[in-house]
């Protein structure tokens, strides 16, 4: 008899970020798959729009959610009420030189990327712990494994997630939560698409070993194990979704 992997159905979904990019398409694949999801980023009307599609596959709620803020993570928490999958995927990018990098922009990349990013899994994960276990899906970048310049606040704001989803994992283990890192390479999506068409953009494209940039859906096979059962017995890994990226020439 043939065999197919877990779903999620029954599964309870929240996805930060999710008015738009990767953390919109999540919710439509998690959705697509079963889970029921609730929405999260600061602008509810944003939100609304993209719950209109993933309506189209299973149920959504939006719920409003500033990272930054311990009220909003609490007021979330509440109103979200239980959740089995966070994928803790809201985030933002500060560029410059690192010589003339602002405190405020270093701060707002820390507050956001990492310091939101434990927070939050630190209050949904006394719920999973209760229920017997949850998944977490940190989104980091291969900017946490490798560098480039421009990015300094990101980079390490990135690294910093790495480290903190194998710390997670470790402590969280024996609740039954595991902890996992998904780290795209470059994504083409609305906000970037026109930097693709520079010279620059052209330029960084041929680097990456496949010769393409990622597509959101290259991203679903890695999301879907790890929000699955499918990946029960993996906890504190960072896994490339990057097309070779990170393994270019020297
Ligand atoms: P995006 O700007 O489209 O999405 C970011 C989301 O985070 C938005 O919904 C935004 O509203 C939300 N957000 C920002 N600050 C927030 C806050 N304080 N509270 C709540 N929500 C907040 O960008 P994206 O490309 O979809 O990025 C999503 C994640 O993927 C980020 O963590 C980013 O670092 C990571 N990533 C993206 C790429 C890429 O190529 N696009 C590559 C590697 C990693």
């Amino acid at each position: 008899m043939a065999e197919t992997l877990p779903g999620l159905a029954g599964k309870r979904a929240l996805v930060t970020g999710a008015s738009s990019g990767l953390g919109a398409h999540f919710a439509q694949r998690l959705a697509a798959h079963g889970a029921d999801v609730v929405l999260a980023a600061r602008r509810l009307d944003a939100l609304q729009s993209v719950a209109s599609m993933v309506e189209q596959y299973g149920r959504a709620r939006c719920v409003a959610l500033d990272v930054t803020s311990a009220a909003s993570r609490a007021a979330l928490v509440e109103e979200a009420g239980p959740i089995d999958i966070l994928v803790n995927n809201a985030g933002l990018v500060r560029e410059g030189p690192a010589l003339v990098h602002a405190e405020e922009d270093w701060d707002l990349v820390m507050d956001t990327n990492l310091k939101g990013m434990f927070f939050l899994a630190q209050a949904l994960a006394a719920g999973m712990r209760e229920r017997g276990g949850g998944s977490i899906i940190n989104v980091a970048s291969i900017l946490g494994l490798r560098q480039a310049g421009g990015v300094v606040s990101y980079a390490v704001s990135k690294a910093g997630v790495v480290q903190l989803t194998r710390t997670l994992a470790l402590e969280w283990a024996r609740y039954g939560i595991r902890v996992n890192a998904l780290a795209p390479g470059y994504i083409d999506t609305d906000i970037n698409r026109d930097f693709w068409q520079t010279e620059a953009g052209r330029a960084l494209v041929s680097r990456i070993p496949q010769r393409r940039l990622g597509q959101l859906e290259d991203l679903d096979g890695l999301l879907l194990l790890l929000a699955s059962d499918a990946s029960r017995y993996m906890t504190g890994t960072v896994l490339a979704v990057d097309g070779g990226h990170l393994v270019n020439t020297l």
